[in-house]
């Protein structure tokens, strides 16, 4: 068992981090947040950097990198902005992971150079209003007529629409087959006629956000399906890897985070003449916190691992998940009772880590969901 970092990767954790400082100070990350503002600069540079082509083959212009390369940049991502680091993950993942995966080499030829020079950013709309944790039960279909797609129906909680060039849609194309059979994932332009897209307020992920779309008769091209007709099921499976890895990665990034300021603060903060940090109320509270984060670690990188040897499994993606989200949610809110008071307060970021990791426990499965695969899998 090996349980180092190669020296590109440290070299590469501390590029990525050197970037970080300069183009995502808390300043910054405070104003995209309190303004709803995406942090479209520090995308760019590190587009213009080269790391959204991390993963992608280096014949299509990327660099080639593993699960582990990817963890590592999600990871310092989310440790400097998790709104950054959610939509360097769609862009990966729905975007460049999927065509690498699905695509034809029509597709790999056309999308992948632009997405490795940062030119194309993704979006994915699975959810509707009646389809949220039985996702398989959604209605949104597209009717094939004179060789084009027509596409009508509506998704809700399409996170960075708005600012995505492309949405992988997930939705029905044929009538007969139900649940998962006769689902298809198309590649669709956002600023196609007949997509609207309303942003949705929300208590956290207030730079970015999400989004609620309408699709009323929007015409695509039969070339925009990803993965085949009736395979859209299979598709969004196997970028699952993909989703929990980034997702866990850029959580426990932005828990770490959220944890050194609550150490530093229960350092400095005194009350009755010492450090609150003294008290063991608070001390066992920041161990229990480290805990939680070398957990989440070990689980993100040792997924990784797996995917990297081909043995990554669903349950193992489950248990990342539920896990890590559930880590962040309470480190969060202990960080928050460190801070006591001031943790209430606009002013402290660590509210900001508060609404943020709540999202973690809901969006892309819930952790009852994540429950019911674990339970599963031991044959409940
Ligand atoms: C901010 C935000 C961003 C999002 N981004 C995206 C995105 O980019 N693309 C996208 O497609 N989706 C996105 N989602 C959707 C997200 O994945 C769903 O909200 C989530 O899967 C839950 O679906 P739901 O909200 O409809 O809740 P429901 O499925 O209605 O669940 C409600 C409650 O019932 C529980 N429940 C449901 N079924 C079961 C069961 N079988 N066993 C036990 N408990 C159950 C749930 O766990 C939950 O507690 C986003 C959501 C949010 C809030």
């Amino acid at each position: 068992m090996d349980f180092s970092f190669t020296q590109d990767q440290d070299e590469m954790r501390s590029h990525i981090r050197d970037l970080l400082e300069k183009v995502c100070p808390p300043e910054y990350v405070e104003k995209c947040d309190k303004d709803g503002v995406p942090p479209y600069e520090a995308y760019k540079a590190l587009c213009d950097a080269g790391w959204i082509g991390l993963i992608i083959p280096e014949e299509f212009g990327g660099a080639g990198g593993s699960a582990t390369d990817l963890a590592i940049l999600l990871e310092e991502i989310g440790n400097k902005f998790e709104e950054l680091a959610m939509w360097v993950f769609r862009t990966m993942t729905w975007g460049a992971f999927a065509i690498m995966e699905h695509g034809t080499s029509e597709q790999k030829n056309k999308f992948l150079p632009l997405i490795a020079k940062g030119q194309l950013s993704f979006a994915f709309g699975l959810t509707e209003p009646e389809s949220g944790s039985d996702a398989a039960a959604l209605t949104t279909k597209a009717d094939l007529v004179d060789g084009k797609y027509i596409i009508n129906g509506q998704k809700v909680f399409s996170s960075g629409m708005d600012i995505s060039d492309y949405c992988l849609v997930v939705l029905r194309t044929s009538k007969e087959d139900i649940k998962q059979k006769g689902i298809t994932t198309l590649m669709v332009d956002t600023k196609s006629k007949g997509i609207e897209i309303h942003k949705i307020e929300t208590l956290g992920h207030r730079s970015i956000g999400t989004t609620q779309v309408f699709y009323n008769d929007v015409e695509v091209s039969e070339d925009s399906i990803i993965g085949g007709i009736g395979n859209g099921w299979k598709v969004c499976d196997s970028c699952l890897w993909y989703e929990r890895l980034c997702l866990s990665a850029a959580r426990t990034g932005a828990a770490t985070a959220c944890f050194d300021l609550a150490v530093d603060y229960a350092k400095n903060r005194e009350q009755f003449g010492r450090p609150i940090g003294k008290f063991q109320g608070i001390s066992h509270k920041i161990a229990d916190m480290k805990v939680m984060l070398e957990l989440s670690r070990m689980l993100f990188y040792k997924f990784a691992w797996s995917i990297d040897q081909g043995t990554a499994s669903r349950h193992e993606a489950a248990i990342l998940k539920l896990y890590s989200s559930e880590s962040y949610k309470s480190i969060a809110d202990m960080s928050l009772q460190v801070f006591g008071g001031y943790g209430y307060c606009m002013e402290y970021p660590v509210q900001r880590y508060y609404r943020d990791a709540r999202l973690s426990v809901i969006g892309a499965g819930t952790s009852e969901i994540q429950r019911n695969i674990i339970a599963k899998s031991l044959g409940l």
